[in-house]
């Protein structure tokens, strides 16, 4: 499976959503883990049709972390702040100057 949806009108193939959102499940299956879906907005670029679809699925907590379909491209955790590495910089100037 990769990052590939097909236009349900034309058949056409869209490479990613262009908008994506988490649906997180109220409720923890019984392994004790919670399914967050991840929905998109797929536009297709042939004939513009537009339509909503589940982009993947990931299974959090309990003792295993499970994802199904795509969810690679699309990451659930924002990525790291690049201020925290001129920190640190600052940081070790500031060592080295004693
Ligand atoms: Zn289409």
């Amino acid at each position: 499976m990769n990052a590939r949806f097909t236009c349900p009108k034309c058949g056409a193939i869209v490479k990613e959503p262009e908008k994506t959102w988490q649906l997180t499940a109220p409720i923890p299956d019984r392994k004790g883990r919670i399914t967050v879906t991840i929905m998109g907005i797929f536009v297709c670029p042939n004939c513009g049709h537009r339509w909503r679809g589940v982009v993947s699925k990931i299974k959090v907590g309990g003792e295993e972390v499970e994802v199904e379909g795509s969810a690679r491209k699309f990451d659930v955790s924002p990525p790291p702040k690049r201020e925290g590495k001129v920190i640190e910089l600052s940081i070790e100037e500031i060592l080295s100057e004693e």
